[in-house]
């Protein structure tokens, strides 16, 4: 049995390569009740996927996926329910997205240094919306044949220790979390198991998450180990956070977790959804 709901997906309007239309009807073929688009940094798919969801007689959730800063590390935070026209919550979003068009001329001047002309124009061509990413570097990375493919891309040139890594100066945790709650949204900490933290130190985040007022944690996110599930919703419990899953789709093929083929969220949970 597949869970109804999928909280966190995207479309081209950041770095998913199905418009929002496509990626709601995709969810609405794929068995999913309740969908939320969660673009990264941007709500400006939200419109065109209400009325997708309207016509495919599924519900929408408003949602947001927000680069923030932890302990000097990046973090993404989900913003669910949110109201999309909350002033707060777009002023953030767009000094957040200011950042990332700083930090794609900084890996721009990189991949320069390191001998790798045109990818400012090569990126700007791929991008389909308000929002540069490292995933359309890595798509222009393995066009040009600089690569073989995405992961060869973000091993050597994307990550953090890569030739073209630049830290993103997002803003912090507790900032991100009050622009979600100023929109009416529930702040969730996406996929925790993706941020290649040691056992104690992602505790400590859940702890942190808490205390600067997060509602809830993505327990299952894309393919998530059962003992990671085990362990993230031991850790909610404790936190009194909210529980939340999502597949973090990006688009078809094999790279990506499809959309609504998630298990159930362990039944002494408390979901997301409860307080909607
Ligand atoms: P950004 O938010 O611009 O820093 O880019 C992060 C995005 O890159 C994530 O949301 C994923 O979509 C993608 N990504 C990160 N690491 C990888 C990887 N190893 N392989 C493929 N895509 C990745
Ligand atoms: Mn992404
Ligand atoms: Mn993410
Ligand atoms: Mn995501």
């Amino acid at each position: 049995m597949s869970s109804h709901h999928d909280l966190h997906c995207h479309s081209y309007i950041s770095d998913g390569l199905l418009s929002p239309t496509e990626v709601v009807d995709r969810a609405a073929h794929g068995g999913v009740a309740v969908l939320a688009l969660t673009d990264h940094d941007t709500t400006d798919g939200l419109e065109s996927a209400r009325e997708a969801a309207i016509q495919a007689g599924i519900s929408l959730i408003n949602g947001v996926e927000i680069s923030a800063r932890w302990q000097g590390r990046t973090l993404h935070v989900l913003g669910l329910n949110i109201d999309p026209d909350n002033r707060i919550l777009q002023n953030g979003l767009k000094n957040t997205q200011a950042e990332r068009n700083n930090r794609a001329q900084k890996m721009t001047e990189k991949l320069q240094q390191a001998g790798f002309d045109g990818a400012e124009e090569g990126v700007r061509r791929l991008v389909q919306g308000p929002i540069q990413s490292r995933t359309h570097f890595a798509r222009w990375l393995v066009e040009q044949g600089h690569v073989k493919n995405f992961s060869q891309a973000f091993k050597r040139f994307l990550r953090k220790g890569g030739q073209a890594y630049v830290d993103g100066e997002w803003a912090e945790l507790a900032e991100t979390i009050s622009w979600i709650q100023a929109a009416g949204g529930q702040a969730v900490l996406a996929h925790p198991g993706r941020y290649q933290m040691g056992k104690a130190r992602l505790r400590r985040l859940f702890e942190d998450f808490k205390t600067a007022k997060g509602d809830g944690v993505e327990l299952i996110s894309g393919r998530t180990e059962a003992q990671d599930i085990r362990r993230f919703h031991e850790w909610a419990q404790e936190f009194e956070l909210l529980a939340s899953l999502g597949s973090d789709f990006h688009g078809p093929g094999p790279m990506w977790q499809p959309l609504g083929k998630l298990p159930p969220l362990p039944k002494d949970c408390t979901p997301v959804w409860s307080v909607w």
